[in-house]
């Protein structure tokens, strides 16, 4: 067990949530007189993903190992202790994380475990389909693609060709989006120039099923109409009010027993709580969220906090935050003041959550943004996009990356190659996925 004695903070999960609160109660600690915290991340990987440009692995405008700064860029620079090692659970009376590499002592246990996807009970669709949430879901996906394109190129059974290339994908939010049309992109480069016996135009089809009555549906009506029209002048095929309803070898049925062809469905639809805040002993909302006070303070409890994906924060609507890194990159930072406040004999400050707008990148060269209220669509929103999400980067390394992947992009295309080690043979309709793949 590692013994330590003072103020130890443990943080679970080193993503926007934990690892912005470590940065800033480090920081802050270093400026006020009190003793300093000992602070240690705990993660099972040792980067951030930027899920933003996850989309853009798909397509290959960015390069996997840029869109995953690492957590020690940020770390090694302070006093704080991360540890790569999978979180195993937590002992709440004896104040002890267990891990697998073992115990970490806690006084103050701050819970950051972000999020994972949301099949709402739907076995065929978790069995079936590919998620989009963390980078091997984007590879496999990338994978499953290209493997599709291969076979659909020398495949000379039209009927074959495209059920082969026929994308559907269940989920039309601000992610969805992104992807849906990046894989458009893609798709559109690719064919007839790299996959020469393929005609976008005549072979592939791309489909995106929205269960509610409009896309980008947590954006106002004015966003969500143009991002429509967007997707309409892409030839992308919209079903709105329109669920996924199973999905099988071969097939996916949509809404009232419409049944597609395909080898590929895309889960874009949900997210819910990290599974394993079903093992702690707090109240919880519908879907996992730990339900937090206005200091992000776990319910009923004094030195627990929750921050992030994994928790369910009251807004000043008296609805719950939704789960987005700009909630996660403020409730970090807020709860580090909090923390420092309180260890100063100080009130805490109730959070406050800033709405800043969204982003959402619509394949090359448009978007649809809406920042502070504004409306900024195509070129000048796409542009805006690339500039603020640069900036987000939070390693300097990576936004080098990212600026030389988009211009060697812009200049040669997409890389059609695969990267074997991730498979996709495992989430391929037709072949199931292993149990706890
Ligand atoms: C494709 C995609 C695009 C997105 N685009 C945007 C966007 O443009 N704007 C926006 O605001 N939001 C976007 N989001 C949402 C955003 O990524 C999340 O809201 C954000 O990452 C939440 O941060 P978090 O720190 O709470 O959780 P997470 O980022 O999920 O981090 C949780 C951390 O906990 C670790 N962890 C979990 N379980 C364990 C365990 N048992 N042991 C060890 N470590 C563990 C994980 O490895 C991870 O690092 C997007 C999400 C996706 C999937």
């Amino acid at each position: 067990m590692e013994q330590t004695t003072g103020n130890r903070v443990v943080i679970l999960g080193g993503s926007f949530a934990g690892l912005y609160c470590a940065q800033v109660l480090h920081d802050t600690a270093r400026k006020s007189a009190i003793p300093k915290p000992k602070i240690t991340v705990l993660d099972r990987n040792n980067f951030v993903l930027f899920a933003t440009f996850l989309p853009e692995v798909l397509s290959n405008q960015v390069n996997p190992l840029t869109v995953v700064p690492a957590i020690r860029r940020v770390t090694g620079q302070r006093d704080i202790d991360f540890r790569q090692t999978e979180i195993q659970g937590v002992d709440f009376d004896k104040k002890l994380v267990h891990t697998e590499t073992g115990d970490f002592e806690y006084d103050t246990l701050v819970i950051a475990l972000g999020g994972a996807t949301n099949f709402y009970g739907n076995q065929n669709a978790e069995r079936y389909s590919f998620p989009f949430k963390t980078l091997a879901d984007g590879l496999r996906l990338r994978n499953h693609v290209i493997d599709c394109l291969e076979r659909a190129n020398q495949s000379k059974n039209a009927a074959d060709r495209r059920r082969l290339l026929t994308f559907v994908q269940a989920g039309a939010g601000c992610s969805g989006l992104e992807l849906m049309t990046e894989l458009e992109a893609f798709l559109h480069h690719v064919c007839g120039r790299v996959y020469r016996n393929i005609n976008y135009y005549r072979d592939v089809r791309l489909i995106l099923a929205e269960g509610l009555p409009r896309v980008l549906a947590s954006l106002p009506e004015l966003a969500s109409q143009a991002g429509l029209a967007k997707l309409a002048k892409k030839g992308i095929e919209v079903s709105l009010n329109t669920f996924v309803t199973d999905v099988g070898p071969g097939w996916v049925e949509l809404g009232k027993g419409e049944r597609i062809e395909t080898e590929t469905l895309i889960w874009a639809a949900g997210v819910k709580a990290n599974p394993m805040t079903a093992q702690f002993p707090f109240e919880k909302d519908r879907i996992g969220r730990i339900k937090v006070d206005e200091y992000n303070r776990v319910l009923g409890q004094e030195n627990i906090y929750a921050i992030g994906d994994v928790a369910h924060f009251i807004g000043e609507d008296g609805v719950p935050l939704a789960q987005t890194a700009q909630v996660a990159v403020q409730q970090g930072p807020a709860l580090a003041r909090n923390l420092i406040a309180s260890w100063e004999g100080k009130l805490m400050r109730p959070f406050r959550f800033h709405y800043r707008g969204d982003l959402v990148s619509i394949g090359n060269l448009d978007a649809v943004c809406t920042p502070f209220g504004w409306n900024i669509f195509g070129l000048s929103g796409w542009l805006l996009f690339k500039w603020v999400y640069f900036s987000k980067m939070p390693v300097m390394q990576n936004r080098f990356r990212l600026l030389s992947d988009w211009i060697l992009y812009f200049l040669q295309g997409p890389i059609v190659s695969r990267l074997d080690e991730f498979g996709s043979e495992r989430t391929v309709i037709g072949k199931p996925k292993e149990p706890n793949a």
